[in-house]
């Protein structure tokens, strides 16, 4: 079939197979130029088929030379509809990591069920004994408890609407919009699909099986934003959710420190992803921060993000902040950066959002994520799906 992209509002109903593939090829390629390091060598990611999950995965294979275990929730192709990017992500990343020798298996599937924890800790037992290091990528607009009931996330302000600009994509239009408050039931809601809940039931069903090594590494990606972001994100529902993430890593240190296991929560740079996209406020940020960030030569994606992390934060002593987080939003909070995108966030409007954002950037880091945009694919020719 020849495949198209196919936009609908901030998703992308196609994906392309060898897109995909070259995607995860150059971000590899971005690794491989960082050199080796000394790290962990059998690694668990959750949440491992795209964004910053599947950035971890390349990071800590072809950085470390770790064998890796990744778990993600993807589809598989149907008829004439395409697998989801992630699927042919990981399809990708596999054939790579077996080239280089590397260890990898991927399960498909609801990593917050109790069955999927189990199935992966089964193989860990018999493929390696203990994980030295697991990544909680996982990002998800719902979740099914363990009781069978369906929780969903929303992305929405606490205690007071507020009304600021955003982008619309579709036709670059700059425009007011008005976030509404989040329920309590709402805002409990987002904490058990987005906080730590789930990371922590991972950590425990691993040290239950025994399969937690001495000196385990483990890690949970947030964001913090400037202040313009933060009613819809710090302070806002996600942001409930990011504070219990942050409460999860100091009970895990606690918790385990039997085995002598560090638990970091990253605070990331904002990038295009599949869950970002989906945020209020958030793209028009986005657009003018990679602006800003390209004109000063600061400008980083997942893969660049994510070698900083393994390759240099997490070897040897850690840089942490006064709250024990990991500060990869350095470049993104420098005040020369922050200065320069508050004055144009004021500036910005619709008729002139495409000379001071980076509207094309944004586009060309959007459909890259669904494997489209590449110079060097064949978009025109047939392939399987
Ligand atoms: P993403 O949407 O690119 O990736 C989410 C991953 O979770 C995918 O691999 C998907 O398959 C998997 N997933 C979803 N539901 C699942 C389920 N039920 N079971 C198993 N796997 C499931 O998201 P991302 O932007 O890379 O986000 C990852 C983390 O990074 C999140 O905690 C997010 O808050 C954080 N973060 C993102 C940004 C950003 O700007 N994108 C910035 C800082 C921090």
């Amino acid at each position: 079939m020849i495949v198209q992209p196919k936009v609908k509002g901030f998703i992308c109903t196609t994906a392309h197979p060898k897109g995909c593939k070259e995607s995860v090829r150059r971000q590899i390629e971005t690794t491989r130029k960082f050199g080796k390091k000394q790290g962990p060598k059998r690694v668990l990611v959750i949440g491992s088929s795209t964004g910053y999950g599947l950035a971890s995965r390349i990071a800590v294979a072809f950085g470390y030379g770790a064998a890796t275990m990744g778990v993600a929730f993807e589809k598989e192709a149907k008829g004439k509809r395409t697998a989801t990017a992630g699927y042919y992500n990981t399809k990708a990343f596999e054939e790579f990591a077996r080239e280089e020798g590397l260890y990898a298996k991927s399960f498909n599937g609801d990593g917050f069920s109790e069955e999927m924890k189990q199935t992966v800790i089964e193989e860990i037992k018999k493929e390696w004994g203990q994980v030295d290091m697991v990544v909680y990528s996982l990002a998800a607009p719902r979740r099914v408890m363990p009781d069978g009931t369906k929780v969903t996330s929303v992305l929405k302000t606490v205690g007071k609407p507020i009304t600021e600009k955003t982008i619309d994509l579709t036709s670059n239009q700059v425009l007011e919009t008005t976030v509404d408050c989040a329920t309590e039931e709402e805002i409990r809601a987002t904490v058990q699909v987005m906080g730590g809940e789930d990371w922590k039931a991972w950590m425990e069903a691993l040290s239950d099986a025994d399969a937690l090594a001495e000196g385990v590494i483990t890690l949970a990606y947030s964001y913090i934003g400037p202040d313009v972001t933060h009613a819809i994100y710090k302070e806002g529902s996600i942001g409930q959710a990011k504070k219990d993430l942050y409460q999860t890593a100091d009970f895990l240190n606690e918790q385990y420190s039997g085995v002598n296991l560090r638990a970091y929560v990253s605070v990331n740079k904002a990038l295009v992803t599949q869950s970002s996209a989906a945020i209020p406020i958030v793209p028009l940020y986005i657009s003018l921060l990679y602006r800003v960030m390209k004109d000063q030569g600061l400008h980083e994606g997942c893969i660049e993000q994510m070698n900083r992390l393994f390759l240099d934060k997490l070897v040897g002593e850690v840089p942490l902040d006064e709250e024990r987080r990991i500060r990869l939003d350095d470049y993104e909070m420098k005040p020369e950066v922050q200065e320069t995108v508050k004055e144009l966030w004021k500036k910005a409007d619709s008729d002139n959002i495409e000379t001071i954002g980076d509207i094309e950037g944004y586009w060309e880091e959007f459909y890259h994520m669904f494997g489209f945009g590449y110079e060097n694919v064949n978009y025109e020719e047939d392939v399987e799906l």
